[in-house]
């Protein structure tokens, strides 16, 4: 911990106090404050623990949003109409964080920082008022914003990048007024995929745009081309190879011609929100994400950061990568919540393991794709099999493929993608852990995994895709 702050003056208009009361000139005792910069998971799960195992801190969390603790990851169900509302997505309300004691505030926004005096500068939204908050113990858990590259069109109302509930509540009225005939989604990864699928149930045609020669770069290209064809067959109209170049009222432009669209969803991926951390000083690494120690430590004295504003460690390659994942975002908000309250905990880094699905096909990878194995100096031996997520003979057996990279001569499990039917995409699951256990394919082979008829068959495709790769050593 660091010195307690004591006694503080607080400028007239300068600070808000939980109840809301404004413009006091006061003075104010307080035990050591917490303040926490992000109300969704990496904030709150850090709040959540500093409260639980602090009972003396004050905890404010400031929540440029209206919601907090919500599931971003829910979104492409909310749109495709699989759930009620948005009320669906959040997990525990500002409400219920009082209820522990935190002081949530929404419609805040932290504009600056100032780390030597030990101040935020916050603007209230609703008020449309500036003030500044002094703390003691700082948690950054701001987030990510949707990459939106410099191309004309982009700020029309009809363009939609999607990462908070606003977005998504934007999204949703917009889908909802114009009902779009003609969607464009920008980007093929996970995102783009599942609003994909979401506008596909929404009775929408939907066109996907690429630049890359495939879809999904977290995959291999050979495992792209897999995901590729389920789209298609999905309905899905995919143009890879066709960079967007502009937007306008109708039509979405791209290197490989127009293509109508009514509504357009960007999945380019996204960027840390780290400008506030890196405007104070705080160190940054991989594409401007803020970096961390494993205890989630910055490099500014008593300042945390979790979650997609920051970076992460690969454990398989052992660099430094950006992995904006909500997984990820809670287990690093839970290890930075025990540091700042005084205990122990560090963050083991990343397997990069992500599940999708895309209608009726699932897709799922961890670890190094081929080419990332190579870059980080591995030599590699890769293998493809086909298989069955049941017992071949079951009347629900769903095709499945798997690739299984692992390193020459040790036989070290370096990566797998799975793309299959219903079963395919959790047996990912299954090789991160042989990942974090640094385990052989011999390993693998030897696990004892469950197997009855409706589940696998007696070799597992995960324990098949090892057996094949053994000789190639
Ligand atoms: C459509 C979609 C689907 C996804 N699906 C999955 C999935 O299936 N699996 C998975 O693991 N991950 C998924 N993710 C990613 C996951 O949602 C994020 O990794 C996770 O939400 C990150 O949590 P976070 O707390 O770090 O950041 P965020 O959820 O971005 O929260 C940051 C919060 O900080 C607030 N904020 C930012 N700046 C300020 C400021 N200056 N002042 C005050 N408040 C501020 C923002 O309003 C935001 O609420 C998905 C994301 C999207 C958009």
């Amino acid at each position: 911990m660091v010195a307690r702050r004591g006694w503080q003056t607080v400028a007239p208009g300068a600070y808000e106090s939980s109840s809301g009361t404004t413009g006091r000139r006061t003075v104010v005792l307080m035990a050591d404050r917490l303040l926490v910069i992000g109300g969704d998971g990496a904030g709150m799960s850090a709040a959540a623990q500093a409260r639980r195992r602090q009972p003396e801190l004050e905890i404010v969390a400031l929540e440029m949003g209206r919601w907090t603790s919500y599931s971003a990851c829910g979104i492409p169900y909310l749109v495709g109409g699989a759930l009620d509302g948005v009320h669906d997505l959040v997990a525990r309300s500002p409400e219920e964080f009082r209820s522990m004691r935190i002081d949530v505030r929404t419609e805040h926004e932290v504009v600056g920082l100032d780390l030597p005096s030990r101040k935020a500068e916050v603007h209230n939204r609703a008020h449309g008022r500036t003030f500044q908050l002094g703390f003691d113990l700082l948690h950054i858990a701001t987030g990510a914003r949707p990459r939106r590259p410099d191309i004309p069109g982009l700020d029309l109302p009809h363009v939609h990048g999607v990462q908070t509930l606003a977005d998504a509540t934007r999204l949703l009225d917009d889908a909802r007024s114009s009902r779009p005939g003609h969607v464009v989604v920008a980007g093929s990864g996970y995102v783009g995929l599942e609003l994909a699928e979401a506008f596909l149930d929404r009775g929408a045609s939907v066109t996907v745009v690429e630049a890359a020669s495939e879809v999904m770069g977290t995959l291999d290209p050979d495992m792209g081309a897999l995901v590729a064809r389920a789209m298609r067959q999905a309905g899905v109209n995919v143009r890879t190879g066709a960079e967007l170049t502009g937007v306008t009222e109708s039509a979405v432009l791209t290197s490989v011609g127009e293509i109508p669209a009514d509504l357009v969803v960007l999945g380019l991926g996204v960027e840390p929100n780290s400008d506030l951390a890196s405007a104070a000083g705080i160190d940054t690494g991989v594409r401007g994400s803020i970096v961390v120690d494993r205890q989630q430590r910055t490099s500014a004295e008593a300042v945390w950061a979790a979650g997609d504003c920051c970076q992460s460690y690969n454990i398989v390659s052992g660099r430094p990568v950006h992995l904006p994942l909500g997984t990820v975002a809670n287990k690093q908000g839970r290890v930075a919540g025990i540091n700042i309250s005084g205990g122990y905990a560090t963050f083991p880094g990343v397997a990069g393991t992500a599940v999708t699905r895309i209608c009726r096909t699932e897709v799922g990878r961890t670890g190094l794709k081929e080419g990332e194995a190579k870059d980080a100096g591995f030599g590699v031996v890769a293998a493809r099999v086909e298989g069955t997520t049941t017992a071949a003979y079951m009347p629900d057996a769903q095709h499945t493929t798997v690739k299984l990279i692992a390193e020459r001569r040790t036989g070290r499990i370096l990566g797998a993608q799975i793309v299959g039917g219903l079963g395919s995409a959790k047996r990912v699951d299954v090789i991160a852990t042989a990942l974090a256990a640094r385990m052989t394919l011999d390993d693998l082979i030897g696990l004892d995994l469950g197997y009855a008829p409706p589940f696998s068959s007696v070799w597992d495709p995960v324990q098949v895709a090892a057996r094949q790769l053994l000789p190639q050593l």
